[in-house]
């Protein structure tokens, strides 16, 4: 694991993590029947990326839109599709078409 320089201490990085990683959970464990909630727990999850200088772990890259941040799932308000090793995934809440590189 590359270690980023920066004027937070690594426990308090490591606490950050471990708090984006609970957040998606809940927001997963709340969509779609709380949709709400599950907006909200996205937006907490990216403050604390941002303020502390991480990225969205890969595996949730997809559980929201880098458009307007709604928490999607595809096949409920999201549709997913693949073409030449390239997944593409439109939000149904603004219609944008998020291209991903296909792993899995
Ligand atoms: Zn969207």
């Amino acid at each position: 694991m590359k270690l980023t320089m920066g004027s937070k201490p690594a426990w308090a990085e490591e606490i950050a993590r471990e708090r984006i990683e609970l957040l998606f959970e809940q927001a997963e464990e709340a969509f779609p029947d709380r949709k709400d909630r599950a907006d909200r727990y996205v937006e907490i999850a990216r403050n604390i990326a941002m303020t502390f200088n991480l990225s969205v772990p890969e595996d949730h890259r997809s559980d929201f839109c880098s458009n307007c941040y709604s928490y999607v799932k595809p096949g409920q308000n999201a549709r997913l599709r693949v073409e030449g090793g390239v997944k593409k995934v439109t939000c149904e809440e603004c219609g944008e078409t998020e291209r991903q590189p296909y792993s899995d």
